[in-house]
């Protein structure tokens, strides 16, 4: 896509970090840096987010992610864990809409990294939970 960042990064256009490529994949340094190792892992095929990757896509991708995420892990001794996330549309902080996998390494539950899932339980009960899950379950059909 000739107006993506990201493709433009596959392509040497724009320089990156790199820390591995293969004929799938490309995985280079997130520019914010948001922990020390924070990387991103693209496919080289561009695609929007993980509402448009196929099985086979997402398998290659996916596959790739362990020996990259044990090689950021292993690259400093303090790093003691790892959110790996992918955000998918703007409302889910989505800003380059090339498909890609954040690897945050973690230092502590001090450093510059937060996630924070809020706790609905109280607030559901049987109906409610059963109403999601066949509405869900309905459309997996559409996925056969
Ligand atoms: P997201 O908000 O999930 O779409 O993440 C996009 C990420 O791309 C952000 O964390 C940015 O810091 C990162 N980013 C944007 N431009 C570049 C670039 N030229 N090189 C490396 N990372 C970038
Ligand atoms: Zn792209």
């Amino acid at each position: 896509m000739t107006d993506c960042i990201f493709c433009k990064i596959i392509d040497g256009e724009i320089p990156s970090y790199t820390v591995y490529e293969d004929d799938v994949v490309k995985a280079f340094l997130d520019i914010s840096q948001t922990t020390p190792g924070h990387t991103l892992v693209i496919p080289k095929k561009h695609v929007q987010d993980m509402f448009t990757y196929d099985e086979d896509l997402a398998a290659a991708v996916f596959a790739r992610l362990p020996k990259i995420a044990r090689a950021v892990k292993a690259s400093n001794p303090d790093i003691k864990g790892m959110n790996i996330i992918n955000n998918n549309g703007e409302v889910a902080y989505q800003s380059v809409f090339h498909s890609h996998i954040h690897l945050v390494p973690r230092y502590s539950e001090d450093d510059e990294f937060a996630i924070d899932f809020t706790d609905n339980t109280e607030k559901y009960d049987d109906a409610k939970y059963k109403a999601i899950q066949e509405s869900i379950v309905s459309k997996m059909e559409d996925e056969k």
